[in-house]
């Protein structure tokens, strides 16, 4: 779909060069561009392109150290902590070249989840202590909300903090949580005040450090045959009051202006611009190109991107300049994980017979991997809160409809 623009002779403007979604580049940012594209040529290693999967943990963290070295890791935040704090089309250029080029997903809990929380929220000895290490790719973050018996339903969360001097004494458990087998910290969602009159009014918001004492994870296998998440058990385990986020008992407010940026990141058009370059392959691969109802079908999925890609670059704008997402974040996680899916059905009808195969069955292009990009996909309209939750959202905010 890239365009180049050729300047015309005895034009004093430059034409604009198209991008390969719905915007086109200024003569800056097609330098730009260009500029990320030939580093991306040169520092991604073939093993980690076009996965299927994440990779294992340790490739993941080295990606995620060469991009911090270049520093492309934090495009969106503050100068003041180590971002790049670029424009929003040099965060997409970014995105759309790594897609592009088939790049793994980077850990988004530090990065994208904690990471702006406590440049909101934290104390100063907070952002002092977390925000580098982050950045860094030293230390990984997961997050600590769902429990056994509270998902969709958050609120009802039963895992126990109380205050014992200065720590917070905490007990319960945490499932899917995902990479925690990897995490150095966990952000967590605890009952501080279990007589509370409001459910949410009795929560904490808590970082945990993974390697205190009481602290044991179990990996959790998945569908798609991959240890994304885990159960984390929490038996007495002391946390220092300086790792309370806000104050005690605000935790709701909190982990609601995270879930805002989560659902952000969920619906990032990156995926979708992967799996659709997947479904290309496979069709010219299997032969499926050559149907033109299957080319309709292409076509009609390649414009929803598109259109897709301008809705999250517009709620991108208002989440960089400040401000806050509310039904946006649940209209763009329904679009852009239920398109996902679609993709993702393409894809297996692209790969014919193999996508039903997890090795790709010996087609001649077999990183199309249709089987477990169709399983991978079927997770994205559950965690960050389900399709139905979102729907719920909108149902009682938009159309004011009773809970
Ligand atoms: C891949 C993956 C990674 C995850 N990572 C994390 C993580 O890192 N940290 C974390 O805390 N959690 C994580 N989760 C958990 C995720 O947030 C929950 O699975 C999700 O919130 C749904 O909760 P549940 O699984 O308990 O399902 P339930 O809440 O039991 O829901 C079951 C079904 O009922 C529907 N439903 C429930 N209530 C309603 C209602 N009121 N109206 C209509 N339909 C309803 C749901 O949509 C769903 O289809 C992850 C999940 C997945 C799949």
């Amino acid at each position: 779909m890239t365009g180049r623009g050729r300047p015309q002779a005895g034009n004093a403007a430059p034409r604009r060069t198209m991008a390969f979604s719905f915007r086109s580049d200024s003569p800056e940012d097609a330098g730009f561009r260009a500029e990320v594209r030939a580093w991306i040529d040169a520092n991604l290693p073939a093993d980690l392109r076009g996965l299927p999967t994440r990779p294992p943990f340790e490739r993941a963290m080295w990606w995620h150290r060469r991009l911090h070295d270049r520093g492309w890791i934090a495009l969106h935040w503050p100068r003041e902590h180590g971002g790049g704090e670029d424009s929003l089309d040099r965060q997409i250029i970014v995105r759309e070249e790594l897609a592009r080029a088939g790049a793994p997903e980077i850990s988004a809990q530090g990065l994208y989840h904690i990471g702006p929380i406590l440049m909101s929220h934290g104390t100063d000895a907070q952002k002092r202590r977390f925000l580098p290490p982050i950045l860094s790719g030293d230390e990984l973050w997961c997050q600590g909300y769902s429990e056994p018996g509270a998902g969709s339903d958050l609120a009802s969360l039963s895992t126990a903090a109380h205050v014992d001097g200065d720590h917070l004494v905490v007990t319960g458990s945490k499932i899917w949580t995902t990479w925690a087998h990897h995490a150095d910290w966990m952000f967590a969602l605890v009952r501080s005040n279990p007589e509370a009159p409001r459910k949410q009014a009795g929560l904490s918001f808590v970082l945990i450090d993974m390697g205190a004492p009481g602290v044991a994870v179990r990996p959790i296998r998945t569908i798609a045959g991959d240890d994304e998440f885990a159960e984390v058990f929490l038996d007495g385990v002391r946390v220092p009051m300086e790792n309370l986020v806000g104050s005690l008992h605000d935790g709701w407010r909190i982990a609601n202006a995270l879930l805002a940026h989560e659902r952000l990141v969920t619906a990032n058009p990156q995926l979708l611009h992967d799996a659709l370059r997947r479904t290309r392959e496979a069709a010219l691969s299997s032969g499926a190109i050559d149907d033109p109802g299957f080319r309709d079908r292409l076509a009609a999925i390649d414009i929803e991107v598109v259109a897709f890609s301008a809705m999250f670059a517009h709620a991108a704008e208002i989440a960089n300049a400040g401000g806050s997402l509310g039904v946006e974040a649940s209209l763009l996680k329904i679009a852009g994980t239920e398109l996902l899916q679609k993709i993702a059905d393409l894809l297996a009808e692209a790969a014919g017979i193999h996508g039903a195969m997890v090795d790709g069955g010996g087609m001649e292009d077999d990183h199309a991997d249709a089987a477990l990009v169709l399983l991978q996909t079927r997770r994205a309209t559950i965690y960050g809160g389900s399709s139905e939750i979102q729907r719920n959202i909108i149902a009682r905010r938009v159309l004011g409809l009773p809970s």
